[in-house]
């Protein structure tokens, strides 16, 4: 059985200054029936792990290597050391403005694990890929290039992320997610076996929010969300929160 989960994606946003909105998200998850995890800025995460109690937090990336002299980056153990659980690889932010590519993500999945951290893996089409109907070849090959071949499942979450609807208020149709999650599902059981496959949670991604998260999180193979915009303040997310534990 997989818990959902709510995971927020603060990326270039959040300053000490905004711990209230943070205890507010904290507070409202205390009874979630979810798992929630914020991925705020790596600066704040020190801090606010110490006062937070119901929430996981995460990274938003890490580097390839263990540590050494690669400038103004973040290695996983540093995330770990400053009290993160999780930590988001292969968001498309980061594919499309740093070229980051499925080699580079299987690297940083695996690094993360190592280091005890939990590995938010995101794949997703552009709206190009989408038109020409090649969807399902790109999701395949992110899939299989982007995970390490030996995985735990409680360790790995799978987010579909696809491009053209990050924060842009467009979502795919629900048939269009059950077929991509359906897709993945089936994937991750002949990639990883039945048992394993079948735990990884795999979050829809992609202007979430609280009038459309009922409809995306009844679908079958839909665990969670990972949301961008909308997590940034409690007023936002806590509906989604709530709305995921009921799914
Ligand atoms: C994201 O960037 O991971 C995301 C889902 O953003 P938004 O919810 O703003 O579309």
């Amino acid at each position: 059985m997989r818990r959902p989960i709510a995971a927020g994606n603060w990326k270039m946003n959040g300053l000490k200054k905004h711990k209230d909105e943070i205890l507010d998200i904290d507070n409202a998850s205390r009874k979630a029936n979810c798992d929630v995890i914020l991925c705020v800025p790596s600066t704040i995460i020190s801090e606010i792990s110490k006062i937070t109690k119901n929430i996981f937090m995460g990274g938003q990336n890490c580097h390839t290597e263990k540590n050494g002299a690669f400038t103004g980056d973040i290695s996983a153990e540093m995330l770990k050391d400053a009290g993160a659980s999780h930590v988001i690889v292969g968001h498309s932010e980061r594919r499309v403005n740093y070229g980051e590519t499925n080699n580079n993500i299987r690297t940083k999945t695996q690094i993360a694990l190592e280091n005890d951290l939990k590995a938010i893996v995101c794949i997703g089409e552009t709206l190009s890929e989408r038109e020409d109907g090649t969807t399902l070849d790109v999701i395949k090959k992110q899939l299989i290039e982007s995970l390490p071949t030996e995985i735990i499942g409680e360790n790995i979450i799978v987010a579909y992320e696809p491009i053209w609807a990050i924060g842009t208020g467009l979502t795919p149709t629900i048939h269009q997610i059950t077929e991509v999650h359906d897709f993945i599902r089936v994937e991750l059981v002949q990639s990883f076996g039945n048992d394993t496959g079948q735990s990884i949670n795999i979050l829809y991604g992609g202007s979430m929010n609280a009038k459309n998260v009922k409809e995306i999180s009844a679908i079958l193979n839909v665990d969670g969300g990972l949301v961008g915009g909308a997590s940034l303040k409690a007023d936002s997310f806590v509906p989604i929160i709530n709305a995921l534990g009921k799914s």
